[in-house]
């Protein structure tokens, strides 16, 4: 007898579940070098083919989202610049920027945790990956790890604010203290 209370999860779910714990291992590469926490991961056939994380500060790089490393990667090994039938796993929703690659790229799967409400390009402020205008889209699965993804990126943020005003109060109290 099946327990109808048990939540049912498919082998795609469980899958989709295991790259999403991997690219949010690759998002803590970016926190630890003081970057946004985002990070990704293209697969085929279940194998890695190119992992990046967000390095746009440390590299001075505005395009070097963790997404745009990840496909250059896996372009760059396979030797194609056709990234056919491949998945994308990543912790935050592609901004219009890597949308756009994803389609050029041809990459058949986009699957991402947390939505941006700010700048998402697969369906929160546009929806570039499923135009219908457009030579290509992509299948979309979004929520994945959603909440560990959303987490991820606050705690982060909410750390960033406290140093910031830490510093601006250390500041202070060394103007109060020449004032003296
Ligand atoms: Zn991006």
């Amino acid at each position: 007898m099946t327990d109808i209370n048990k939540p049912v999860t498919t082998v795609l779910q469980q899958n989709d579940e295991h790259w999403m714990h991997y690219a949010l291992a690759l998002a803590d590469k970016a926190e630890q070098a003081g970057e946004i926490p985002v990070g990704a991961v293209l697969v085929k056939d279940n194998q890695v083919v190119g992992e990046g994380w967000n390095m746009s500060i440390c590299q001075h790089d505005p395009s070097a989202h963790a997404e745009m490393l990840a496909i250059r990667q896996a372009a760059n090994q396979i030797k194609n610049y056709r990234l056919l039938d491949t998945t994308l796993y990543v912790t935050l929703e592609p901004c219009a920027m890597c949308a756009g690659l994803l389609v050029h790229s041809r990459v058949k799967r986009l699957v991402f945790g947390a939505l941006d409400a700010k700048t998402g390009a697969a369906g929160s402020v546009t929806d570039l990956v499923r135009h219908p205008a457009l030579n290509h889209q992509l299948e979309v699965t979004s929520g994945v790890l959603a909440q560990l993804c959303a987490d991820k990126l606050s705690s982060f943020f909410r750390r960033r604010r406290q140093e910031q005003k830490a510093a601006k109060a250390l500041v202070q109290a060394e103007r109060q203290e020449k004032q003296r």
